[in-house]
């Protein structure tokens, strides 16, 4: 495989382990597809149970060792000039993930952008985190010590490898734990470079070690493993629930972050102009495999025909293309995603479809699906409660407030949602009333938000990522309480 115009700079079938790239101990490698073409372009590593013990090994040593005794300003500094790399090498970032992910190039930019602000932000935190004193009996003086769990395991989904990367093992390094970091099967590429990166910042040999492979072998053997300490997770309902219970075995936290259904919500007297690249940019983003996309628009009945047709308009005028094309909408990650998302499809057979854009010329082993667009759907329809990470939104009609709010918390998920409204008390309402993580008003997604704390709860998940809340997910606090009279 090669980049823009030069082979890749890492090797695809390795695993970083104690600083070393090492072929894993199995010697099996799996198939590296490009999504845009079908093509398998290379192999990566399948990393096993025996590969998961020796990078936890090499995590405990490092935390036992240099990495463990680093000042905080120090960890900051090398995750600083790694997130100065990331941004140097943005194009040849972007390059690899349209390649692995089927990400259109200005997305994957995006993405590159995101990791190289991960970096900065987490760089920044890393020695501005601290524990307090607390005022209790004469005599005592009890103070607080903010500390890492010790070896923290990282399990990261397909869609946006590096924006999870950066902001899962970006608070983690920056607090002082030791990472293994399991990629998807289907998209490792970045993380191999990113790894790479961070060993030519400066970051110690295992304190960032990487192990590919599928997740019932090296994911199911991370997540289970008695020598983690910690566990962050960003992908299905199942898969996080059977990590969970992996983590509950050995009594180790988990943060999970498990997608949703969520919601934009357009009232009446909305700004139209500026929701409408919003209402259907957040759906139909990364081919809507995207945990935060919007897949549900609840409109005010009095405004339906009219957002249903200019969201159509737009749909209409969706370029769906290979990656490197540089497109609206790419490709999905597989051929199995792509089938479970016609699947959905079917299952809106029944439903007015207000638009579907067009595909163009596109190769023909690709895993295209037209964007769709339905209207008129009733909240429990299957369409309107079920994630179906593909580019479908369904647009649902309500008469008003205490409608729109029933709706928009009325399936299990609760990750995010947005309000389209000019009144500021009906505004200060719904961000009360919404059950979910994150609330924008009108706006949707502030631009991923590198600053702000991000998770769900319901089936969406708990814990936090992002902004400087992560910084407490990734550390134990300990009291130490002295008396001396
Ligand atoms: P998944 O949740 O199974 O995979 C995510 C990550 O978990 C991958 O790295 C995978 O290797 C790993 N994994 C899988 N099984 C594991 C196990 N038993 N133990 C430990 N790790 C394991 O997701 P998927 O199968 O790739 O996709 C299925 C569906 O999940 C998608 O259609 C979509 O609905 C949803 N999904 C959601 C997100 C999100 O960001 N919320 C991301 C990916 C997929």
């Amino acid at each position: 495989m090669t980049t823009q115009d030069s082979e890749l700079w890492f090797d695809p079938g390795k695993c970083l382990i104690a600083g070393q790239w090492v072929a894993p101990a199995g010697g099996g490698s799996l198939p590296l597809e490009n999504p845009s073409t079908g093509a398998v372009i290379g192999a990566i590593a399948r990393g096993q149970a025996a590969d998961v013990d020796a990078a936890v090994a090499a995590a405990q040593a490092a935390r036992d060792g240099d990495w463990g005794r680093m000042p905080a300003f120090e960890r900051g500094r090398i995750l600083a000039r790694l997130g100065a790399m990331v941004a140097e090498r943005v194009a040849d970032l972007a390059w690899v993930e349209a390649c692995d992910v089927g990400k259109p190039l200005a997305q994957a930019r995006a993405d590159a952008l995101a990791l190289a602000r991960y970096m900065e932000f987490y760089g920044g935190a890393a020695d501005k985190l601290h524990g307090e004193t607390i005022p209790f009996q004469e005599g005592y003086t009890v103070y607080t010590l903010r500390e890492p769990h010790g070896v923290t395991g990282h399990i990261v989904p397909w869609n946006y490898p590096m924006q999870i990367i950066g902001r899962s093992v970006g608070a983690a390094l920056a607090t002082g734990n030791a990472c293994v970091l399991k990629p998807a099967e289907d998209a490792c590429l970045t993380a191999l470079a990113f790894a790479d990166m961070a060993r030519a910042a400066g970051l110690p040999d295992g304190a960032l070690n990487v192990v590919p492979g599928l997740g019932a072998e090296a994911g199911a053997a991370l997540s289970a493993h008695p020598g983690i300490q910690h566990l962050s997770f960003t992908g299905s309902v199942a898969t996080g629930a059977a990590i969970q219970a992996a983590a509950a075995a050995n009594v180790v936290p988990v943060t999970l972050e498990l997608g949703g259904k969520s919601p934009q919500i357009v009232f009446e007297d909305a700004d139209l102009d500026a929701a409408l690249p919003f209402l259907v940019g957040a759906g139909v983003q990364n081919c809507g495999q995207t945990c935060s996309a919007s897949s549900r628009i609840l409109v005010q009945r009095d405004r339906l025909d009219e957002v249903v047709e200019r969201m159509a308009e737009r749909y209409r005028a969706l370029r769906v293309g290979p990656a490197m094309d540089d497109p609206d909408v790419g490709p999905l990650i597989s051929a199995a995603q792509k089938d479970r998302v016609l699947g959905f499809l079917d299952q809106g057979a029944d439903l007015t479809c207000a638009a579907r854009a067009e595909i163009g010329d596109v190769p023909a082993g690709g895993h295209y699906v037209a964007p769709t667009l339905f209207t008129g759907v009733s909240p429990d329809h299957a369409l309107a409660r079920e994630e179906v990470f593909g580019p479908v939104q369904v647009v649902i009609a309500f008469e008003d407030e205490a409608e729109a709010v029933q709706i928009a918390n009325g399936t299990d998920y609760g990750l995010v949602a947005s309000v389209w409204t000019r009144d500021g008390a009906r505004q200060m309402r719904l961000a009360r009333a919404l059950r979910c993580g994150q609330v924008f008003l009108n706006n949707y997604g502030a631009g991923g938000g590198v600053e702000l704390p991000f998770g769900g709860v319901g089936k969406s998940g708990h814990g936090r990522e992002k902004g400087f809340e992560a910084l407490y997910g990734f550390t134990t606090l300990k009291t130490v309480a002295a008396r001396h009279g």
